[in-house]
């Protein structure tokens, strides 16, 4: 060996060294030396990191253990690693020092998208790996942010989830919106009485020892988890209820029930580093969605390390002293430290006297005509007890409808065909209108296509697969409004907003197609899917 190589391997001997006692296992040699460079430039002064800088992540300066202290009052962005994973992880504080051209504004901006990319050791979906700060995606937001900051990076190391202060930053959140509804109803004069009301026919209502008659009622009580007979909830085998408020997370999960609220919580819990199973009794998950969807989703989210069990009835789970037994059919079991009960919500119409007064249900939903009149006079129904969609947003509508039919107007009556459905998970499902098979039972003919989100600039700029689909009646050479429109892939519930008009304005697909959508946003994968449906493709392969 010469002596220049010898002095080479001796830096590198040394410098592995040094980051090994960092925390750092960098195998790569060129990923270890940027990463290197990054942790040794780091000065004492560099960062408190995480608790500041992102509300749910506890991260530990691995460069510099003993700087934490001193690094607060300075604290700038950060490059994290995870040494489990061996990925790289960035998040950036918003209490930046100042510096020449950039406003709290700015700093808040550039900070933002950070939070979003801290994640949980195990977590596999991780969107910056160290190969990707390697490459240069970090310096378009970290590196941006460092960079436009004049302000240095250091290493850190994940820890995991701070259940405490993802619980405050969530109250806040939810207080805030409530705290903003409460002032809204106050402000329009709206009279709140609280208390249990009791249906006694008619257009009246008991709450304590009052009763209350009105020229209309309108009956919104909402609706409650769905228990199958075989199971029994306990402190471990919970709903959703529950869920929400879990002060810890829990290492191993199952999940009963794929619809939209049991992939939304074995998401989460998976990018929190859970291990999580879901149990589904149909063949697919969303089973109501469209199949193209349901699969994709699958796939994505077997991909993050969630066990799909489809087409799996449980049969029984039993609570034991340290976590719960799942008895699967053919004497499979599992063994979890929490069951989630998701397995559909059923209408809250048992306990208020509505069908001992007159009011018509059918499986504990109240039966409305088209205006959700009930079969008594007077008396509407709206949200979740009426029968359909079970979502916020479809429950506004109805409240708006009932309240403009009563004053007079002529609204158009509500119909769940526009309402859009989003599954907030990761990836998300997002999608309005008809399935493919319902297209196809309802008009006998349906022409789809999916264009596929690696061919969206966006898309890839996000680091998210996925596709758009779009849905029409009739044949290749037809024409006709756009019916349903199915997405997968990261934000896409952000694109439902259009997609929503589209269908709900029965658009042409060829129209809709010739607006040229902003570049680079995934908007323009749903432009790109519009004409490819109407037989004009553009950025489209094969
Ligand atoms: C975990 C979870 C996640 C969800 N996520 C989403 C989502 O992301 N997007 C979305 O659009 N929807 C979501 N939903 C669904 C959404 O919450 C419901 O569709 C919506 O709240 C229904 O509104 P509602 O007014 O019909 O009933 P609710 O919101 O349930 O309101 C009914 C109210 O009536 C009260 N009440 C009931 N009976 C009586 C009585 N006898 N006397 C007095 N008061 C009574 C109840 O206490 C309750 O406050 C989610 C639901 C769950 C459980």
């Amino acid at each position: 060996m010469y002596e220049g190589e010898e002095n080479r391997a001796a830096a590198h001997i040394d410098q592995r060294q040094r980051l090994t006692d960092a925390g750092l296992d960098i195998r790569n040699r060129r990923e270890r030396d940027v990463a290197f460079r990054r942790a040794s430039s780091a000065p004492t002064r560099s960062a408190n990191v995480a608790a500041e800088l992102c509300p749910i992540a506890k991260t530990r300066v691995a460069s510099r253990p003993s700087s934490y202290a001193s690094a607060k009052e300075s604290a700038a962005v950060v490059i994290a690693a995870d040494v489990r994973t061996e990925r790289l992880v960035a998040v950036a504080s918003p209490s930046l020092p100042a510096r020449a051209g950039s406003d709290r504004h700015e700093r808040v901006r550039l900070c933002a998208p950070m939070r979003s990319v801290t994640r949980s050791p195990k977590m596999p979906e991780t969107p910056l790996t160290r190969a990707q700060l390697v490459r240069g995606r970090w310096r378009t937001t970290a590196g941006v942010a460092a960079l436009a900051l004049g302000i240095e990076c250091v290493a850190a190391h994940f820890d995991g989830i701070d259940v405490d202060a993802l619980s405050t930053y969530r109250d806040g959140v939810v207080n805030r919106m409530y705290a903003g509804l409460t002032g809204l109803v106050r402000q329009h004069g709206i009279t709140v009485v609280a208390g249990h009301g009791s249906y006694l026919g008619g257009r009246t209502v008991q709450i304590d020892d009052a009763r209350h008659t009105g020229r209309f009622l309108v009956l919104a009580t909402g609706s409650e988890p769905q228990i199958p007979s075989t199971l029994q909830l306990s402190e471990r085998i919970i709903t959703s209820d529950q869920a929400l408020t879990l002060q810890t997370i829990p290492a191993r999960a199952v999940v009963v029930g794929g619809g939209a609220i049991g992939v939304e919580f074995a998401s989460l819990w998976a990018s929190f580093g859970a291990e999580v199973t879901i149990v589904e009794a149909q063949p697919s998950l969303l089973p109501a969605e469209d199949p193209w969807a349901s699969k994709q989703l699958q796939r994505a989210l077997t991909k993050r390390g969630i066990c799909v069990r489809a087409d799996t009835a449980i049969v029984s789970a039993t609570e034991r002293a340290n976590g719960v037994t799942v008895e699967l059919p053919g004497g499979d079991t599992l063994e979890t430290d929490v069951v989630l009960i998701a397995t559909g919500r059923a209408p809250r119409t048992s306990h208020a006297g509505l069908s001992e007064h007159g009011i018509a249900l059918e499986n504990g939903f109240v039966v409305t005509d088209d205006t959700l009149a009930t079969s008594i006079e007077g008396v509407y129904a709206i949200g979740d007890i009426v029968r359909g969609l079970q979502l916020a947003h479809r429950g506004f509508g109805h409240g708006v409808f009932v309240a403009e039919h009563l004053a007079g107007l002529s609204p158009v009556p509500p119909s769940d065909e526009v309402v859009p459905r989003v599954v907030y998970s990761h990836p998300e499902v997002a999608a309005v209108g008809l399935t493919e098979a319902a297209v196809r039972e309802r008009f006998g003919m349906a022409t789809a296509v999916v264009y596929d989100l690696s061919g969206n600039a966006k898309s890839q700029i996000l680091g998210t697969t996925g596709g758009v689909k779009v849905v029409r009646a009739g044949g290749k050479a037809d024409d006709g409004p756009v019916l349903g429109v199915h997405m997968v892939g990261d934000r896409v519930s952000e694109l439902i907003g259009e997609a929503q008009i589209v269908v709900g304005w029965e658009a042409l697909a060829s129209e809709v197609g010739r607006f040229p959508h902003a570049h680079p946003t995934q908007h323009e994968a749903l432009g790109e899917a519009m004409m490819a449906l109407s037989g004009k493709p553009l950025h489209a392969h094969g």
